[in-house]
């Protein structure tokens, strides 16, 4: 049987089409991930190919994690702002942002390789950077993710998470705040908490728990083992989170991306963080930060691109029981 199934938060739809899907092992990655070698890496010798550090840490020659701008950057910093212009019946903007990549001094060592300490410091250092955009006046949002794979949008095999201030807020996370603060008037609750108590008496979409975080298939998943990753505690700002929460947050996520990998074959992979805006705090305080994780087993079609409508082939009851699993597949 298939079911429409429709998100609490955003009201989008989605199909589940159990009975066509293969069957969940059958997602697993056949080919080998082609790695890049170190000698063509332009994040091997910052000086050389240019790429001159914003921040380094430790602030040393024998730095762990760099930040640097992005050679090819999707917005520019500006001091003089943001003007809005019509053209015509249209809304422009100017394109004014900050577009940075932290990256790891290893070449190999993505968050399923760290240990918990290393990939704690590596959300500090985004924290960091959040904190530090967010005193910019003309950045009202800051996107951070992160591509693992051609195909989730890398171009560098080198591992590096990507940040992009924007001096607007994007129409998802507007569309979510909305659908938050719309749950919150009616039901004087947050509608993340709601899911996740929901979610965690059910238990059968939990994929990984501890005392400060969880990871789950969303009963309304658009793709095939997509995973959200929720700090249990309610609260709005990432940039503002607790180290204590931010640690158990990282373990959630280091647990989830390692799943990912070993059951679905090392798949190319995005996950990203879904924040509140820098300003007006208060307006926000009914939003939930979280994380996403999507692993990359399939493509939209046209029917996607024309109804705005996700065919999700894989049962999120099923997703959770596979990376959850210690068997071996
Ligand atoms: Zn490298
Ligand atoms: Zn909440």
């Amino acid at each position: 049987m298939s079911e429409l199934r429709q998100d609490l938060v955003s009201g989008d739809w989605i199909i589940l089409a159990g009975d066509r899907a293969k069957r969940p092992h059958d997602w697993k990655k056949k080919t080998k991930r082609i790695k890049a070698p170190k000698n063509t890496c332009p994040f091997e010798d910052l000086e050389k190919s240019g790429n001159a550090p914003i921040e380094l840490f430790p602030p040393s020659d024998d730095w762990k994690l760099a930040v640097i701008p992005n050679k090819y950057p999707a917005l520019i910093p500006r001091v003089t702002g943001a003007s809005e212009r019509r053209v015509g019946p249209y809304s422009t903007v100017d394109g004014v942002g900050h577009h940075e990549l932290v990256i790891t001094r290893d070449h190999e060592k993505n968050i399923p390789k760290m240990n918990l300490k290393d990939a704690t410091e590596l959300f500090r250092v985004f924290k960091h950077r959040l904190n530090v955009l967010s005193q910019d006046p003309y950045s009202n949002y800051s996107s951070l993710w992160h591509a693992w794979g051609q195909s989730a949008g890398a171009s560098i095999y080198h591992p590096h998470y990507q940040i992009l201030t924007l001096p607007i807020v994007p129409p998802d996370i507007r569309r979510s705040f909305e659908g938050s603060a719309r749950y919150a008037r009616e039901h004087k609750k947050c509608v993340h908490c709601v899911m996740l108590a929901y979610e965690k008496k059910h238990k059968k979409r939990i994929i990984y728990e501890n005392a400060e975080a969880i990871a789950l298939a969303p009963f309304v998943s658009k793709q095939p083992f997509e995973v959200r990753i929720f700090p249990k505690k309610h609260f709005s700002h990432f940039e503002k989170t607790s180290d204590k929460v931010l640690c158990g947050t990282v373990d959630a996520l280091a647990f989830t991306l390692r799943k990912v990998s070993e059951k679905l074959g090392d798949p190319d992979y995005n996950f990203f963080l879904h924040t509140a805006p820098f300003r007006d705090a208060n307006e926000y305080k009914m939003y939930h930060w979280h994380m996403e994780v999507i692993p990359k087993t399939s493509f939209l079609g046209g029917f996607e691109w024309s109804t705005g409508i996700d065919i999700n082939t894989v049962d999120p009851d099923e997703a959770a029981k596979v990376l959850r699993s210690n068997k071996k597949r």
